[in-house]
Protein backbone atom coordinates (compact mmCIF):
# COMPACT_ATOMS: atom_id res chain seq x y z
CA UNK A 1 0.00 0.00 0.00
CA UNK A 2 0.81 3.87 -0.82
CA UNK A 3 -0.02 6.79 0.80
CA UNK A 4 -2.97 8.65 -0.81
CA UNK A 5 -1.74 11.70 -3.52
CA UNK A 6 0.20 14.33 -1.94
CA UNK A 7 -2.80 16.64 -2.92
CA UNK A 8 -4.75 14.34 -0.10
CA UNK A 9 -2.36 13.91 1.84
CA UNK A 10 -1.32 17.92 2.10
CA UNK A 11 -5.02 18.74 2.49
CA UNK A 12 -5.36 15.90 5.28
CA UNK A 13 -2.36 17.62 6.76
CA UNK A 14 -3.63 20.80 6.87
CA UNK A 15 -7.23 19.81 8.21
CA UNK A 16 -5.91 18.28 11.41
CA UNK A 17 -3.96 21.51 12.09
CA UNK A 18 -7.16 23.39 11.55
CA UNK A 19 -9.83 20.86 13.71
CA UNK A 20 -6.92 20.58 16.75
CA UNK A 21 -5.39 23.79 16.73
CA UNK A 22 -8.26 25.01 19.46
CA UNK A 23 -7.99 21.75 21.68
CA UNK A 24 -6.15 23.60 24.98
CA UNK A 25 -6.41 20.97 27.35
CA UNK A 26 -3.35 19.40 28.92
CA UNK A 27 -0.45 20.90 31.00
CA UNK A 28 3.22 21.66 29.70
CA UNK A 29 5.50 19.34 31.85
CA UNK A 30 7.82 21.56 34.48
CA UNK A 31 9.88 19.21 36.10
CA UNK A 32 12.51 19.93 33.81
CA UNK A 33 12.15 23.80 34.71
CA UNK A 34 13.36 25.06 31.06
CA UNK A 35 10.54 22.94 29.79
CA UNK A 36 7.66 25.23 31.78
CA UNK A 37 8.87 28.01 28.85
CA UNK A 38 7.46 26.56 26.33
CA UNK A 39 4.51 28.26 24.90
CA UNK A 40 1.47 26.27 24.72
CA UNK A 41 0.19 27.25 21.77
CA UNK A 42 2.83 25.80 18.97
CA UNK A 43 1.79 23.26 17.20
CA UNK A 44 3.45 21.71 14.29
CA UNK A 45 2.91 18.65 11.82
CA UNK A 46 5.28 16.82 9.26
CA UNK A 47 4.97 13.76 7.26
CA UNK A 48 7.30 12.00 5.39
CA UNK A 49 7.13 9.78 2.44
CA UNK A 50 9.14 6.39 1.94
CA UNK A 51 10.02 8.14 -1.30
CA UNK A 52 11.45 11.87 0.72
CA UNK A 53 8.53 13.79 -0.55
CA UNK A 54 7.83 15.95 2.62
CA UNK A 55 4.39 17.53 4.00
CA UNK A 56 4.18 19.98 6.62
CA UNK A 57 1.96 22.14 8.33
CA UNK A 58 1.50 24.83 11.58
CA UNK A 59 5.41 25.17 13.14
CA UNK A 60 7.05 22.68 11.22
CA UNK A 61 10.15 24.97 11.97
CA UNK A 62 10.79 25.27 15.69
CA UNK A 63 12.80 24.06 17.17
CA UNK A 64 12.58 21.87 21.00
CA UNK A 65 14.23 19.32 22.59
CA UNK A 66 14.00 15.53 21.37
CA UNK A 67 13.45 14.59 24.97
CA UNK A 68 12.44 10.39 25.29
CA UNK A 69 11.39 10.37 21.15
CA UNK A 70 15.42 9.79 21.19
CA UNK A 71 15.08 6.56 22.86
CA UNK A 72 14.05 4.22 19.65
CA UNK A 73 17.05 5.71 17.88
CA UNK A 74 19.69 4.72 20.58
CA UNK A 75 18.26 1.60 20.74
CA UNK A 76 17.98 0.76 17.29
CA UNK A 77 22.14 2.11 17.21
CA UNK A 78 22.75 -0.25 20.59
CA UNK A 79 21.01 -3.48 18.37
CA UNK A 80 22.39 -2.84 15.11
CA UNK A 81 25.83 -2.74 17.23
CA UNK A 82 25.18 -5.42 19.67
CA UNK A 83 22.69 -7.25 17.39
CA UNK A 84 19.26 -7.62 18.82
CA UNK A 85 19.05 -10.61 20.84
CA UNK A 86 21.59 -9.16 22.50
CA UNK A 87 20.35 -6.01 22.79
CA UNK A 88 17.13 -7.64 24.59
CA UNK A 89 18.91 -9.82 26.54
CA UNK A 90 20.67 -7.24 28.46
CA UNK A 91 17.63 -4.27 28.16
CA UNK A 92 14.40 -5.96 28.11
CA UNK A 93 11.37 -5.55 25.93
CA UNK A 94 8.33 -6.07 27.91
CA UNK A 95 5.78 -3.06 28.67
CA UNK A 96 6.38 -2.31 32.14
CA UNK A 97 2.50 -0.34 32.06
CA UNK A 98 4.09 1.85 34.38
CA UNK A 99 5.11 5.58 33.86
CA UNK A 100 8.40 6.93 32.14
CA UNK A 101 10.19 7.45 35.27
CA UNK A 102 8.97 4.25 37.11
CA UNK A 103 11.59 3.04 39.52
CA UNK A 104 9.06 -0.02 40.36
CA UNK A 105 9.69 -0.99 36.97
CA UNK A 106 12.63 -2.15 37.48
CA UNK A 107 11.94 -3.93 40.92
CA UNK A 108 8.50 -5.59 39.79
CA UNK A 109 10.81 -7.49 36.42
CA UNK A 110 12.20 -10.56 37.53
CA UNK A 111 15.08 -10.23 35.74
CA UNK A 112 15.39 -6.55 36.52
CA UNK A 113 15.30 -5.03 33.11
CA UNK A 114 12.51 -2.74 32.06
CA UNK A 115 12.39 -1.80 27.87
CA UNK A 116 14.72 0.88 26.13
CA UNK A 117 11.53 3.04 25.87
CA UNK A 118 11.09 4.48 29.71
CA UNK A 119 14.14 5.92 31.61
CA UNK A 120 15.59 3.19 33.24
CA UNK A 121 15.79 0.64 30.19
CA UNK A 122 16.90 3.84 28.04
CA UNK A 123 19.80 5.05 30.24
CA UNK A 124 20.73 0.94 30.62
CA UNK A 125 20.91 1.67 27.01
CA UNK A 126 23.05 4.57 26.47
CA UNK A 127 25.66 2.79 28.67
CA UNK A 128 25.37 0.50 26.18
CA UNK A 129 26.14 2.42 23.20
CA UNK A 130 29.86 1.66 21.48
CA UNK A 131 32.39 3.78 22.89
CA UNK A 132 35.09 3.87 25.23
CA UNK A 133 34.51 7.06 27.44
CA UNK A 134 31.29 8.74 27.65
CA UNK A 135 32.40 11.08 25.29
CA UNK A 136 32.52 8.97 22.76
CA UNK A 137 29.24 7.27 23.42
CA UNK A 138 28.09 10.87 23.42
CA UNK A 139 29.51 11.07 19.94
CA UNK A 140 27.82 7.80 18.97
CA UNK A 141 24.72 9.01 19.71
CA UNK A 142 24.69 12.55 18.03
CA UNK A 143 26.35 11.12 14.82
CA UNK A 144 23.52 8.24 14.65
CA UNK A 145 20.69 10.22 15.43
CA UNK A 146 21.82 12.90 12.99
CA UNK A 147 21.91 10.31 9.87
CA UNK A 148 18.47 9.72 10.85
CA UNK A 149 17.69 13.07 10.43
CA UNK A 150 19.68 13.80 7.34
CA UNK A 151 21.18 17.01 9.05
CA UNK A 152 23.71 17.54 11.82
CA UNK A 153 22.01 17.72 15.48
CA UNK A 154 22.86 19.62 17.82
CA UNK A 155 22.83 20.34 21.58
CA UNK A 156 20.17 22.75 23.66
CA UNK A 157 22.55 23.67 26.39
CA UNK A 158 20.14 25.58 28.24
CA UNK A 159 17.77 22.24 27.84
CA UNK A 160 20.97 20.09 29.03
CA UNK A 161 22.25 21.65 31.83
CA UNK A 162 18.08 22.53 33.11
CA UNK A 163 17.82 18.91 33.23
CA UNK A 164 21.18 18.09 34.28
CA UNK A 165 20.79 20.13 37.75
CA UNK A 166 17.54 18.11 38.07
CA UNK A 167 17.53 14.45 37.21
CA UNK A 168 18.54 12.76 40.61
CA UNK A 169 15.58 10.47 40.23
CA UNK A 170 17.38 9.13 37.13
CA UNK A 171 20.63 9.20 38.73
CA UNK A 172 19.09 6.93 41.25
CA UNK A 173 17.76 4.69 38.70
CA UNK A 174 21.03 4.06 36.84
CA UNK A 175 22.94 2.72 40.33
CA UNK A 176 19.90 0.39 41.25
CA UNK A 177 20.21 -0.91 37.51
CA UNK A 178 23.98 -0.99 38.69
CA UNK A 179 23.08 -2.75 41.81
CA UNK A 180 21.40 -5.43 39.78
CA UNK A 181 24.11 -5.57 37.42
CA UNK A 182 21.84 -3.91 34.75
CA UNK A 183 24.01 -1.10 33.98
CA UNK A 184 26.83 -1.50 31.88
CA UNK A 185 28.88 1.60 31.98
CA UNK A 186 29.32 4.23 35.38
CA UNK A 187 26.17 5.17 36.26
CA UNK A 188 26.57 8.91 36.35
CA UNK A 189 28.26 8.89 33.37
CA UNK A 190 25.82 6.90 31.74
CA UNK A 191 23.18 9.25 33.21
CA UNK A 192 24.83 12.27 31.72
CA UNK A 193 25.16 10.45 28.10
CA UNK A 194 21.17 10.01 28.52
CA UNK A 195 20.42 13.59 29.41
CA UNK A 196 22.65 14.67 26.60
CA UNK A 197 20.37 12.59 24.02
CA UNK A 198 17.22 13.56 25.49
CA UNK A 199 18.61 17.42 24.86
CA UNK A 200 19.37 17.33 21.22
CA UNK A 201 17.12 20.30 19.35
CA UNK A 202 15.19 18.98 16.36
CA UNK A 203 11.89 20.17 14.52
CA UNK A 204 8.87 18.15 13.70
CA UNK A 205 10.30 17.85 10.22
CA UNK A 206 13.56 16.29 11.29
CA UNK A 207 11.43 13.90 13.66
CA UNK A 208 9.36 12.91 10.71
CA UNK A 209 12.70 12.36 8.24
CA UNK A 210 13.53 10.20 11.47
CA UNK A 211 10.54 7.84 11.54
CA UNK A 212 10.33 7.32 7.74
CA UNK A 213 13.62 6.36 8.31
CA UNK A 214 12.47 3.77 10.72
CA UNK A 215 9.38 3.17 7.91
CA UNK A 216 11.50 2.58 5.05
CA UNK A 217 13.63 -0.73 7.01
CA UNK A 218 16.87 1.84 7.76
CA UNK A 219 17.22 3.97 5.09
CA UNK A 220 16.77 7.56 5.11
CA UNK A 221 14.18 8.43 2.14
CA UNK A 222 15.89 11.90 2.10
CA UNK A 223 19.50 11.24 1.54
CA UNK A 224 19.45 7.48 0.84
CA UNK A 225 22.15 6.39 3.32
CA UNK A 226 21.09 3.27 5.26
CA UNK A 227 21.66 3.75 8.86
CA UNK A 228 20.45 0.67 10.40
CA UNK A 229 19.62 -2.70 8.76
CA UNK A 230 15.74 -3.54 8.64
CA UNK A 231 15.35 -6.37 10.81
CA UNK A 232 16.46 -3.85 13.62
CA UNK A 233 14.03 -1.79 12.56
CA UNK A 234 11.77 -4.53 12.73
CA UNK A 235 12.65 -4.72 16.55
CA UNK A 236 12.62 -1.11 17.40
CA UNK A 237 8.89 -1.40 15.97
CA UNK A 238 7.98 -3.93 18.10
CA UNK A 239 8.87 -2.18 21.35
CA UNK A 240 7.45 1.44 20.41
CA UNK A 241 3.88 -0.99 19.46
CA UNK A 242 3.86 -2.22 23.39
CA UNK A 243 5.82 0.55 24.97
CA UNK A 244 6.10 4.12 22.95
CA UNK A 245 3.32 5.70 24.89
CA UNK A 246 4.34 4.18 28.46
CA UNK A 247 0.94 3.40 30.52
CA UNK A 248 -1.12 4.30 27.92
CA UNK A 249 0.51 2.23 25.23
CA UNK A 250 -2.58 -0.03 24.93
CA UNK A 251 -5.33 3.09 24.09
CA UNK A 252 -3.04 4.20 21.71
CA UNK A 253 -2.43 0.73 19.61
CA UNK A 254 -6.18 0.23 20.15
CA UNK A 255 -7.04 3.99 18.84
CA UNK A 256 -4.69 4.70 16.06
CA UNK A 257 -2.81 1.59 15.54
CA UNK A 258 0.83 2.22 14.35
CA UNK A 259 4.34 2.22 16.54
CA UNK A 260 5.00 5.49 18.02
CA UNK A 261 6.93 7.44 20.88
CA UNK A 262 6.66 10.10 22.68
CA UNK A 263 8.40 12.81 24.89
CA UNK A 264 7.66 15.63 27.07
CA UNK A 265 8.65 18.49 25.10
CA UNK A 266 5.43 17.23 23.55
CA UNK A 267 6.94 15.63 20.47
CA UNK A 268 5.18 12.58 19.09
CA UNK A 269 6.46 10.46 16.34
CA UNK A 270 4.70 7.55 14.57
CA UNK A 271 5.80 5.14 11.90
CA UNK A 272 3.72 3.79 9.25
CA UNK A 273 5.85 0.48 8.03
CA UNK A 274 6.81 1.10 4.29
CA UNK A 275 4.54 4.41 3.71
CA UNK A 276 6.11 6.86 6.03
CA UNK A 277 6.74 8.71 9.09
CA UNK A 278 4.51 11.16 10.67
CA UNK A 279 5.76 13.57 13.53
CA UNK A 280 3.43 16.13 15.80
CA UNK A 281 4.82 19.00 18.08
CA UNK A 282 2.48 20.44 20.68
CA UNK A 283 3.44 21.02 24.58
CA UNK A 284 0.47 20.57 26.55
CA UNK A 285 0.89 17.15 28.12
CA UNK A 286 -1.97 14.20 29.15
CA UNK A 287 -1.35 12.45 32.75
CA UNK A 288 1.23 10.12 31.27
CA UNK A 289 3.24 12.71 29.86
CA UNK A 290 1.77 12.32 25.90
CA UNK A 291 0.88 15.54 23.78
CA UNK A 292 -2.94 16.00 23.88
CA UNK A 293 -3.19 17.64 20.30
CA UNK A 294 -0.57 15.32 18.82
CA UNK A 295 -2.34 12.14 20.67
CA UNK A 296 -5.85 13.88 18.45
CA UNK A 297 -4.02 14.82 15.24
CA UNK A 298 -2.20 11.10 14.88
CA UNK A 299 -5.42 9.67 15.35
CA UNK A 300 -7.13 11.38 12.52
CA UNK A 301 -4.51 10.93 10.41
CA UNK A 302 -3.97 7.66 10.95
CA UNK A 303 -7.58 6.62 10.27
CA UNK A 304 -8.11 9.37 7.40
CA UNK A 305 -5.18 7.86 5.62
CA UNK A 306 -5.38 4.39 5.92
CA UNK A 307 -2.32 3.54 7.89
CA UNK A 308 -3.87 1.86 11.28
CA UNK A 309 -1.37 -1.91 11.17
CA UNK A 310 -4.14 -4.15 12.09
CA UNK A 311 -7.06 -3.02 9.43
CA UNK A 312 -7.62 -5.40 6.81
CA UNK A 313 -8.56 -2.72 4.05
N1 LIG B 1 14.75 13.61 29.61
C1 LIG B 1 13.45 13.24 30.12
C2 LIG B 1 13.60 12.48 31.42
O1 LIG B 1 14.53 11.73 31.55
C3 LIG B 1 12.73 12.42 29.09
C4 LIG B 1 11.39 11.93 29.56
C5 LIG B 1 10.32 11.92 28.50
O2 LIG B 1 10.43 12.51 27.42
N2 LIG B 1 9.23 11.27 28.83
O3 LIG B 1 12.84 12.61 32.34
Amino acid sequence: GHLPSSTVVQALLDEAHDRYAGEDSGTVADYIPVLAQTSPSLFGLCLVGVDGTVYSAGDAQQHFTIQSMSKPFVFALVAQALGHAAAREKLGVNSTGLGFNSVMAIELNEDRTANPMVNAGAIAAASLVPGETADDKWNFIRAGLSRFAGRRLDLDHDAYTSEAATNRRNQGMAYLLAGYGRMYFDPLEATDVYTKQCSLSVTVTDLAVMSATLADGGVNPVTRERVVDADVCTRVLAVLATAGLYEHSGDWLYEVGLPAKSGVSGGILTVAPGKGGLATFSPPLDSAGNSVRGQRATKFLSNRLGLNLFASL
